[in-house]
């Protein structure tokens, strides 16, 4: 008999893992449908040994110190600020350029062979800037702050490969999670804390779940474990809307199809990424992890993401009705009982790994108010 079950060996499961094992000295099984652990953020090394995402680059980065500092208890780390540029065709002289993204200074002055200030930047801008009376949508962001030109250039094209929908059809919130600058700052985020777990990611992982009081079993899904298993209570980082045999209707989720790449070359790329946001691309962009990880070696490797709407669900998609409707799948959780929703699948939200940890720290917390501690046998 287990005190839990932990459904999904991702962050949300494994924070939660560890800290009942740990804290309350409660018994865990921790199962994953995939024959691994980590969930999307499991690295592993290639048939030419180089460490790569299965699931496409994982940046950490956070402002959370608590989230840092919990998550450094498992790992060392390597400083590392994820740069990225995007290719676009310069609408001055008709050739593909690449230049750095989130649009900052030195973007809008080669893009256009200018010499601007920062002061003048700003008054570029507003001179493109389009009147938005109220921001709802992506569109509405964007243009509202740079004007229509560069959002065709920068965001349209990308936005409708990556959700299959127009920026005016999708919530503000996608598009505002880009800054634009008028300094040269060029880094992709700015948080204060941004680093690579130093030996991967998955090593993280296999640290966290290594506790005499839990066991872990991959390969194995909810079903089977319902049938195999005794356990008093649940932790589900699943699909919400799978764990009530989608009664509802489906939830709508994006998906991706990652094609890895071996290279007999020492570095293929400039930056950890290049987007290629025209339309006409059928990928949105490619990484090569040797940037993020530091890794040696004579070869390296590069991910391209191809967005699809069959596979793995990787994105809630942000958009009114879907909330509505998850709305619905969220008041069933709340009337569930014994079972914990935890994470970017089960609360439906477009989370990054920082905000997923911190989640899981809080849904601790409240485990801690309201279940006995496990009887001692
Ligand atoms: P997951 O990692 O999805 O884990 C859930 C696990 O549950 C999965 O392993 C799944 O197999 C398992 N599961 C589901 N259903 C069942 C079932 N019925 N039975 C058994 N097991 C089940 N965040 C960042 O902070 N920085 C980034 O750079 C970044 N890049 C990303 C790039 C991509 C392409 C994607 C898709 C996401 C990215 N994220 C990034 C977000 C990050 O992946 C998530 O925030 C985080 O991994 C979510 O953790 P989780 O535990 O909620 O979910």
């Amino acid at each position: 008999m287990f005190d839990w079950l932990v459904v999904g060996a991702g962050f949300a499961g494994s924070i939660l893992a560890e800290r009942l094992a740990a804290e309350r000295g409660d018994r865990v099984l921790v199962i994953d449908k995939r024959e691994h652990i980590g969930g999307n953020a499991y690295d592993h090394l290639d048939a030419a040994g180089v460490l790569i995402h299965r699931y496409g680059p994982h940046i950490f980065h956070t402002n959370s110190e608590a989230v840092f500092a919990h998550l450094s208890k498992f790992t060392a780390w390597r400083p590392y600020e994820h740069r990225v540029l995007a290719e676009v065709v310069s609408p001055t002289t008709g050739e593909a350029v690449r230049v750095p993204m989130p649009i900052n200074l030195d973007t809008i002055n080669k893009l256009y062979g200018l010499d601007l200030t920062e002061d003048q930047l700003e008054a570029w801008f507003a001179e493109r800037a389009e009147q938005v009376d109220v921001v709802r949508s992506s569109e509405d962001v964007v243009v509202g702050k740079v004007g229509r030109e560069l959002y065709e250039l920068f965001f349209r094209g990308y936005t409708r490969k990556q959700w299959a929908l127009d920026p005016s059809e999708l919530d503000k919130s996608v598009t505002a999670r880009v800054p634009t600058r008028t300094n040269r700052d060029d880094r992709y985020f700015t948080d204060k804390f941004q680093a690579m777990p130093r030996d991967g990611y998955t090593a993280m992982f296999a640290k966290m779940l290594n506790h005499p009081n839990i066991t872990v079993r991959t390969g194995v899904d909810f079903a089977e474990a319902r049938r195999r298993f005794s356990f008093r209570r649940v932790i589900w980082t699943g699909p919400v809307d799978e764990y009530f045999g989608h009664r509802h209707g489906r939830l709508p989720y994006r998906s991706l199809r990652f094609q890895h790449e071996t290279l007999d070359q020492q570095q293929a790329l400039p930056t950890g990424t290049v987007n290629h946001p025209a339309e006409a691309t059928p990928f949105t962009r490619v990484s090569e992890y040797k940037h993020l990880t530091g890794q040696v070696h004579p070869k390296t490797s590069v991910t391209y993401e191809f967005p699809a709407a069959e596979g793995d669900p990787y994105y809630p998609i942000p958009r009114p009705e879907n909330q509505a409707l998850y709305k619905r799948y969220e008041a069933l959780a709340d009337a569930e009982r014994d079972t914990w929703f935890v994470g970017r699948l089960a609360t439906y939200r477009y989370y990054n790994m920082d905000q997923v940890v911190g989640q899981a720290l809080a849904t601790f917390e409240r485990i801690q108010k309201v279940v006995p501690p496990a009887p001692v046998n």
